[in-house]
């Protein structure tokens, strides 16, 4: 029989990927919950005629469904998703006694939480999957994301591949025990982070000194400074079309959500007791420029304006 598949979170991400989900991913139905009614219903409304029914709660969904994906904002809204004790995840499972469901955690988060939300649905017999996703809201709606998924073993891995995240997502990667999708993305964006700042001041350091711009990326781009941040979404306006830089920074990925996801690179550190002098600055940067009004809602490469802002005129 076909699985019934449950969505929690429909915002600027989990809309676009549970839209994704009911147009290719075979199940007879469908249902969603997100503390916001309106977006659920629209969701209901935008899918076949009684394909998507909307729950009062999490523990609804869990109740009514084999596989529920998570698509939430941060650490304390999946615990509560998860482990309400009379509204969440993990009690919809013992209400129904339902065994063996798969739960799918999308959102950013901190490693502890994730692993402690695996323990609590793992107690309970069920299984639950880290599955953080790199790709924006563009490859969310194209169904482009990357994944990087935790899961106990491969076999879990692959169903949850096949069946689910297929229809969401091109690249899929096992990254290991729970936890560790987690861990590839936020150790993937604490050099991003990085290397973006590293960019932005290499580049303003050499227009100061009377570089042309696009001259001197060109030059890094051939030598040893080229990375993702200089040859294919470059800071300074000017060098390359269609990035960012070349609108204001508008569009991209914010400058508040690096902030967010350095927070927990730096956290995830200081808990292993890992040295990250630079991670740690970059993320203060972040902070900074962030809390900025101008600044909040613009792409994170906007940092090399920022700087040049801060430099003496
Ligand atoms: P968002 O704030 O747009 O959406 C979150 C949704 O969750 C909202 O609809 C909100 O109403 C709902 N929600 C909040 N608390 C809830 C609760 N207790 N129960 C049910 N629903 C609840 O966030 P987003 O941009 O979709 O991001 C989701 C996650 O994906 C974050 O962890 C983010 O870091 C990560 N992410 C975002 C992007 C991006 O470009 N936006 C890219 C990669 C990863």
């Amino acid at each position: 029989s076909k699985p019934v598949i449950g969505f929690v979170g429909l915002g600027q991400m989990g809309y676009p990927m549970a839209l994704n989900l009911v147009a290719k991913g075979g199940a007879t139905s469908f249902v969603v919950y997100d503390t916001s009614a309106p977006v659920a219903e629209r969701l209901a409304a935008a899918s076949g005629a009684g394909l998507v029914t909307v729950a009062k709660t999490p523990s609804e969904v869990a109740e009514a469904c084999d596989v529920v994906v998570t698509m939430l904002p941060a650490g304390p809204h999946v615990r509560d998703v998860y482990l309400h004790a009379s509204t969440g995840l993990v009690a919809g499972l013992a209400r129904a006694g339902r065994k063996n469901a798969l739960l799918v955690d999308s959102s950013t988060i901190d490693v502890a939480t994730s692993k402690d939300v695996a323990r609590a649905v793992e107690s309970a017999g069920s299984v639950m999957l880290d599955a953080p996703v790199s790709g924006g809201t563009l490859g969310a709606e194209a169904g482009t994301l990357t994944f990087m998924v935790g899961s106990p073993n491969a076999q879990t891995f692959n169903t949850v591949k096949d069946r689910i995240l297929v229809h969401m997502g091109k690249n899929i990667v096992h990254c290991g025990t729970v936890g560790n999708g987690q861990v590839a993305k936020i150790c993937n964006n604490m050099m991003l982070g990085i290397s973006m700042i590293a960019a932005s001041e290499t580049m303003n350091l050499g227009v100061r000194l009377g570089m042309d711009p696009k001259l001197l990326a060109g030059i890094i781009n051939t030598s040893s400074g080229r990375c993702w941040s200089t040859d294919t979404y470059n800071p300074c306006p000017g060098v390359l079309p269609n990035v960012p830089a070349a609108r204001d920074y508008t569009g991209g990925f914010g400058t508040s959500l690096m902030a967010k996801d350095l927070s927990l690179a730096v956290s995830a550190a200081h808990e292993s007791k890992s040295t990250v002098t630079l991670g740690a600055v970059a993320h203060q940067i972040y902070n900074q420029v962030s809390s900025q009004k101008e600044y909040k809602t613009k792409d994170f490469s906007a940092v090399y304006k920022w700087l040049n802002d801060n430099s003496d005129k």
